[in-house]
């Protein structure tokens, strides 16, 4: 008989690729978007070990995160691969809440539309800043004209942002 763990079980994977090192940010990230391809390779390795071998069946994911990083740098292939490694080692309950942050810059046409597909229905937008030159002081790469398109552009009917 399958053992199966009854907590409720949450999934968070660190995706840490950026455009570029903002001046205030302590986080462990990486530029060299060229490593993506790599690192999605790995990642699909430490989820394909998930569960251990005394508990092979878990219990149905109620939640997913995505965070960076920042993951809507993480290419549409590479988020595609880790979602279809993400179903075939676990359930994912029916309403789960399935996030991943964004910068506003990375809301190209469409994106919105791609990540919606890959079954993300709540997005976490790194604004920062309303002001452009306070933008520019802490080397964010989107300004002011960027952003306000943002929200807008993912309050759509089937996001919950
Ligand atoms: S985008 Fe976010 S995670 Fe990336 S360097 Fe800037 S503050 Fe840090």
């Amino acid at each position: 008989m399958s053992a199966i763990i009854e907590d409720v079980l949450g999934l968070y994977l660190h995706l840490p690729f950026c455009s570029t090192h903002c001046t205030y940010c302590p986080f462990a990230i990486s530029t060299d978007l060229a490593l993506q391809d790599q690192y999605t390779e790995a990642l699909i390795r430490e989820i394909g070990g998930a569960c251990s071998t005394d508990t092979p069946v878990c219990a149905p994911l109620q939640s997913i995160y995505l965070g960076g990083g920042t993951p809507s740098r993480t290419s549409l292939e590479n988020l595609t691969k880790i979602f279809d490694a993400i179903r075939s080692r676990f359930d994912v309950a029916e309403h789960a809440e399935i996030s991943m942050e964004s910068n506003p810059e990375d809301y190209e046409p469409g994106a919105l539309e791609a990540w919606r597909s890959l079954g993300v229905n709540r997005m976490s937008i790194g604004v920062q800043s309303f002001i452009d030159a306070e933008l520019e002081a802490i080397s964010r790469i989107h300004d002011r004209a960027r952003r306000d398109g943002t929200p807008c552009a993912a309050r759509s009917p089937a996001g919950r942002a």
